[in-house]
């Protein structure tokens, strides 16, 4: 935890910011205002902030409040109290938006840590100024206030964001040891705003890099696909490769350039707009090594093993479901088909296979990183396309079978 310093906030007055609550989404306004009313205050905290002020659209809107989670639910009806080490209300607007509105908190001080962890609820309430501290980077420690439309700056986030930095609050190597997935943050936010991470980033990263290793799957897998959500995977996990982070992240990916260049491919896919599904993740990251160990004549039974063998120990590591896991064998299995060409036995059922289409985008990835076999994509690309154009068979009225029209023996001449 950083040295709480006792210098003044920065304090940022609405004439001479820009935010502006227009682009404050109207629920999480209602939300801001609802609690200033009743004499709590109220902040908008975290990414919203740090993106409004870059003139980007943020993903979603946290609140942060000196109102404990059970005064936050008894002032709305619509909310929930979640989570056992951090407890928060959550409340919600029509079917899916959430709101998440967190009490400031602090680090708590080493008595107040029980002996057991487990049983420990990280709740310790604190002042704005310690939850500004408790945070990862400068430029997510910004509040706006909703009482007097200012910006508060507990920790010089406002000038990293405008020189474009990513400075850890306090000592990188202390505050990576406290929770190791800042490390992957860190390298996250700094490809998503092209901010360049402070001198002593990259050096305490080497120094805690093993510490991943500890931290929880269920994280690193949330972390790992939200990289791929922003549309920077392939480039975090290369820089994540440089600094000795990536043999921790994910330790059976086998850090190629091939495997970087089409997980760059498929974070272009997703700029694009198409959705981001975890199993094409997974099949894109093993690839190269699944194509390394495939011969074309290989027989097909032989192909399933080597695709389940490439992706079994991540998927036991991350506890990823069958469905998925099963997704993404085939997605490679599909992928081994589409390399060998057209005109085999069983070609038409195989452009039936439901897992066809999926097979088709990753061999597609391929062929763009590869700039080889266009003509075969293309012509992949046709018959596949070409199926779905088919008019479905019309299908017989209900009713007993039909039989068939015995035939007349001609008359006798
Ligand atoms: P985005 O939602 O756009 O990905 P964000 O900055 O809002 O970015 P969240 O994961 O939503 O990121 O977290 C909200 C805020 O909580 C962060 O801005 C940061 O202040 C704080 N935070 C999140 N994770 C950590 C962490 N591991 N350590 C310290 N503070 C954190
Ligand atoms: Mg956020």
């Amino acid at each position: 935890m950083p040295e709480l310093n006792n210098a003044p906030a920065r304090i940022i007055p609405r004439s001479e910011h820009d935010l502006s609550r227009q682009y404050i989404d109207e629920n999480s306004l209602k939300v801001l205002y609802r609690l200033h009313r009743h004499g709590y205050k109220a902040y908008l905290v975290g990414g919203g902030v740090r993106d409004l002020l870059l003139g980007r659209t943020p993903k979603d809107f946290d609140i942060g409040t000196d109102a404990t989670p059970e005064q936050v639910y008894k002032l709305f009806r619509n909310s929930r109290i979640v989570g056992r080490r951090f407890r928060l209300a959550h409340i919600i607007f029509g079917r899916n938006e959430c709101i998440e509105v967190a009490t400031f908190r602090r680090k708590p001080v080493e008595e107040e840590v029980p002996d057991d962890e487990r049983f420990f609820c990280e709740n310790v309430f604190g002042t704005p100024r310690e939850d500004a501290f408790r945070r990862d980077f400068t430029i997510n420690a910004l509040f706006y206030s909703i009482d007097d439309f200012s910006i508060i700056d507990y920790t010089g986030g406002l000038e990293d964001l405008r020189r474009g930095i990513i400075r850890v609050i306090g000592d990188p190597v202390e505050r990576f040891a406290e929770d190791p997935v800042r490390m992957l943050r860190a390298l996250e936010f700094s490809a998503r705003l092209g901010f360049e991470l402070h001198e002593d980033i990259a050096p305490a990263i080497e120094q805690q890099a093993p510490l991943l290793a500890e931290a929880s799957s269920a994280r690193i897998r949330e972390e790992l696909l939200e990289l791929f959500r922003h549309k920077v995977g392939g480039k975090v996990l290369q820089r994540a490769d440089k600094l000795g982070l990536l043999q921790q992240l994910v330790p059976d990916m086998q850090a190629q350039r091939e495997s970087f260049d089409l997980l760059r491919q498929l974070d272009l896919r997703t700029a694009i707009g198409v959705d981001i599904q975890e199993s094409m993740v997974l099949a894109t990251m093993y690839l190269t090594p699944f194509c390394q160990a495939c011969s074309s004549d290989m027989p097909l039974g032989e192909v399933h093993k080597l695709a389940n063998r490439e992706i079994a120990r991540h998927c036991r590591r991350f506890s990823i479901a069958a469905g998925i896991r099963h997704q993404a064998r085939e997605m490679l299995i599909t992928f081994f088909r589409l390399t060998r060409g057209r005109g085999r036995r069983g070609e038409q059922r195989f452009l039936r296979h439901p897992c066809v289409h999926d097979g088709l985008e990753l061999f597609r990835l391929w062929c763009e990183c590869s700039g080889e076999h266009q003509d075969l994509l293309q012509s992949w690309t046709n018959a596949i396309a070409g199926k779905e154009e088919q008019k479905p068979r019309p299908q017989r009225k209900p009713g007993p079978p039909r039989r068939r029209k015995k035939k007349t023996p001609p008359a006798p001449v």
